[in-house]
């Protein structure tokens, strides 16, 4: 090195040489006057509270220290958010913390895990198309994902992932790295689909699409409508149809309507129909009524039969959210005509509304922390594998409660909003860097191989003069 006011950080593969005062390209690591320091606080977690039980102060603020007192809860956990990371992993990790757990000795291994392998699932309650599956999914013209398959009321995206953290150009990397960073951090983040729409995205607070706030989750399909309010329609109106892009129902042919005694009104729905009162593809997927393209409902009623209908005939149509509905009745030429909706069935599209969940965008964010990371934790990785598919060992991320996924590896999930704020970073490789915490006995954690002679009690990290501390509330 030829300056040496310079500082060689070597916690990634970038291995920047900071100046003195200065930061290293992540902003995670400084030169503070000559020394490697980790810009970040290390996250240290105050359990949630249980009514009743006593509270311990730590960290307040230095006349409140720490007393030793080992309790059951609120306990102290050190997460993994600014505790750095070891870098190769042969290294133990950062933090092994040893303390007790309803008197059971426990060791907690805590890292900040870089993370090539990584993405977000975004769950976005809406009934809006977004674009086709498949589509790519852009942020600053840059592709960072796609549009995967539809779940129940939401449109699902699939963002960030090896592929466009490496595989596309350096752009492209870039971009989808900041795009992840700034979604798991909470931060608003706008998107594009090819062949779709542009969507603002923010873990926790209700999806924009196309500019505009989406309020309303679906209160089901169009057929699962009709089961639910079936009863509050029938004698009040002749036929009721819920359009719904997936399943219109209609409520004279629905088990539904037919089990309270629905007439036939001879409605002929464009579209497949998939079995009775329940009919698929009744027009192309929008930003329309019920996720349709559809802007007048009567696009999708081809006609009634003579046979069935008659003049006066009732008919209300209404979206999966109750937030466009019309009513109509049958002239003489059985045409449907718009009249304004009877006060009896006001309530009823009111009930759908009311029964719809707030609109919201999920995050989830994905990793493989089934890699090398776990020599940090133990010199024998796939024990700490076994450990964690045997429920041997608990992973959690910033103190959040993760799901691991069955079969190899320790690739899991977590709401980001569960953990605490600011808990992501990221490399220039570009990866993402995620707190990760894995916490078993410590018998169990010596029997796998673990660095046990790096095992620190709690009460001497909490004390350490060397580290800045910041407390935060656990969600786990
Ligand atoms: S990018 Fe960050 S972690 Fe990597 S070497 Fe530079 S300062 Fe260290």
């Amino acid at each position: 090195m030829a300056d040496p006011d310079l500082v060689r950080c070597d916690a990634c593969p970038v291995t920047c040489y900071i100046k003195p005062g200065k930061a290293g390209a992540c902003d995670r690591y400084a030169n503070e006057d000559g020394k490697l320091v980790r810009v970040d606080p290390l996250v240290v977690l105050e359990h949630t509270i249980e009514a009743g039980e006593k509270v311990v102060p730590f960290l307040g603020g230095g006349s409140a220290e720490w007393d030793g007192e080992i309790v059951k809860s609120p306990s102290t956990f050190i997460t993994a958010i600014g505790a750095g990371t070891t870098y190769p992993d042969y290294k133990p990790a950062p933090f092994i913390v040893s303390s007790k757990v309803e008197g059971i000795d426990t060791v907690t291994v805590v890292t900040e895990g870089i993370f090539s392998y990584c993405g977000v699932k975004v769950k976005i309650d809406t009934d809006r198309h977004l674009g086709p599956e498949r589509n790519l999914v852009r942020v600053d013209g840059e592709p960072v994902g796609h549009v995967t398959t539809g779940e129940y009321g939401s449109q699902m995206l699939s963002l960030g992932g090896v592929n466009h953290l490496t595989h596309g150009g350096k752009k492209e990397g870039r971009v989808t790295c900041d795009a992840l960073l700034r979604l798991c951090n909470g931060e608003a983040v706008e998107m594009t689909v090819d062949a779709g729409a542009t969507a603002i995205i923010q873990a926790g607070k209700p999806p924009v699409i196309n500019g505009k706030i989406e309020e309303r989750m679906r209160v089901g399909c169009g057929s699962a409508t009709i089961g639910m309010f079936a009863k509050q329609w029938y004698g009040k109106v002749d036929e009721v149809v819920v359009v719904d892009d997936h399943i219109t129902g209609v409520l004279s042919e629905h088990q539904a309507g037919k089990v309270l005694g629905a007439q036939d009104t001879g409605i002929k729905i464009r579209g497949r129909k998939s079995t009775p009162g329940r009919y698929f593809h009744v027009a192309e997927p929008g930003s329309g009524w019920g996720g349709t393209n559809v802007m007048d409902p009567l696009e999708i009623v081809t006609g009634f039969d003579p046979k069935h209908a008659k003049p006066g005939l009732r008919m209300l149509m209404v979206s999966t959210t109750g937030e466009q509905h019309a009513y109509y009745e049958l002239n003489e030429e059985l045409k449907p005509v718009e009249k304004d909706l009877p006060a009896n069935l006001q309530e009823s599209v009111d009930r759908i509304a009311e029964n719809c969940e707030p609109a919201l965008s999920t995050v989830l964010f994905m990793a493989g922390a089934g890699g090398s990371l776990r020599a940090g934790v133990t010199e024998n990785p796939v024990r700490l594998t076994r450990s964690v598919r045997q429920a041997i060992t608990r992973v959690t991320a910033g103190g959040a409660p993760v799901y691991v996924w069955p079969g190899g590896g320790i690739t899991y999930m977590v709401d980001v909003t569960l953990l605490p704020e600011r808990a992501f970073g990221y490399v220039p490789t570009p990866a993402l860097v995620a707190p990760i915490e894995f916490t078993l006995k410590l018998e169990d954690y010596a029997a796998l191989g673990g660095h046990v002679d790096h095992v620190r009690p709690v009460e001497e990290v909490l004390k350490d003069s060397s580290l800045r501390l910041r407390s935060a509330k656990g969600a786990a």
